[in-house]
């Protein structure tokens, strides 16, 4: 599903325990391959954060499409402890459809800077999952006029940049985080989450009794404990809720944000909604 926040253009499936897929394609970057949607192929970076099947399933056809399609060799950010895995995964797979299959896997661990190039940057941090996961914050450093430019006719502007002054500045953010599966307690520990001016944020849990402790013994946000952080997130542009359970409706969904988070907080929110909507075999228990 294509969806714009903060003026920042994303493609997105996420559904907990399914599929998630979060494409940047203004980076040419993913987050995860649940399932591998073929426009993800497009993205020649993926940053996986994690090696829980709905969100790194979608591997090998991601090497395939690209394959197929020729396109320049995929890069994949895998977290460090499961890079002898992946790479012998993808050996599994070149054996198995006798291709070559290229590849660039990049181990990281939390703390790590990967350079994209054209001031393009990728940051690592810690999230807090039952398996070792980390999150992403796409940092961007750009030219801009300079403020006290800003207004100014076109012709003044021009003179100025021809009589050699410098007419921009150096600015720089991070436009994007994505935290992967993890407990509501990345957005204490990591100042890129509060930092992002868009945040995508798991939300695998509603507000009904017992999600709260669901959500911790299992490694996952409930709203709950978005709404409790309200404060932290104030100077997050937008915020895009995902992964929720495949057991809840759209309506479910919509009607809980509406009662549990502040109407401040709620008003930077989008929940990323299936379409169609998911059925779940066994609506009383959810594996994510
Ligand atoms: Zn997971």
């Amino acid at each position: 599903m294509r969806l714009s926040a903060a003026g920042i253009e994303l493609d997105a499936v996420s559904v907990g325990g399914l599929e998630t897929c979060i494409q940047v394609p203004s980076w040419r970057l993913a987050f995860d391959l649940g399932r591998c949607p073929p426009s993800a192929a497009r993205q020649r970076t993926v940053c996986f954060t994690h090696a829980h099947i709905d969100h790194m399933g979608g591997i090998a056809t991601h090497l395939g499409l690209r394959d197929l399609w020729r396109m320049p060799p995929a890069r994949y950010l895998v977290p460090g402890e499961y890079l002898e895995d992946v790479q012998a995964l993808l050996a599994l797979w070149r054996r198995l459809d006798r291709s070559e299959l290229p590849a660039e896997i990049v181990p990281v661990a939390p703390g790590d800077v990967i350079e994209l190039g054209r001031g393009r940057r990728v940051h690592v941090f810690r999230s807090f999952h039952r398996i070792p996961t980390v999150g992403y914050a796409l940092e961007r450093t750009r030219q801009k006029l300079r403020a006290e430019l800003v207004g100014l006719p076109g012709e003044q502007i021009g003179a100025m940049r021809a009589a050699g002054e410098v007419i921009t500045e150096e600015v720089c953010g991070i436009e994007v985080a994505f935290c992967g599966d993890t407990t509501a307690a990345v957005i204490d520990r990591e100042p890129l989450v509060r930092r992002a001016k868009v945040l995508v944020l798991e939300c695998t849990f509603l507000d009904e009794p017992g999600s709260h402790e669901r959500a911790l013994r299992s490694g996952h946000v409930d709203l709950g404990a978005i709404a409790e952080r309200a404060e932290l997130l104030e100077a997050v542009e937008a915020i895009v809720l995902t992964h929720f359970s495949a057991r809840y409706h759209r309506e479910q969904i919509c009607g809980a944000i509406e009662r549990t988070l502040p109407p401040e907080l709620r008003a930077r929110v989008q929940p990323l909604l299936s379409e169609p909507p998911w059925s779940h075999p066994r609506s009383d228990k959810v594996t994510a």
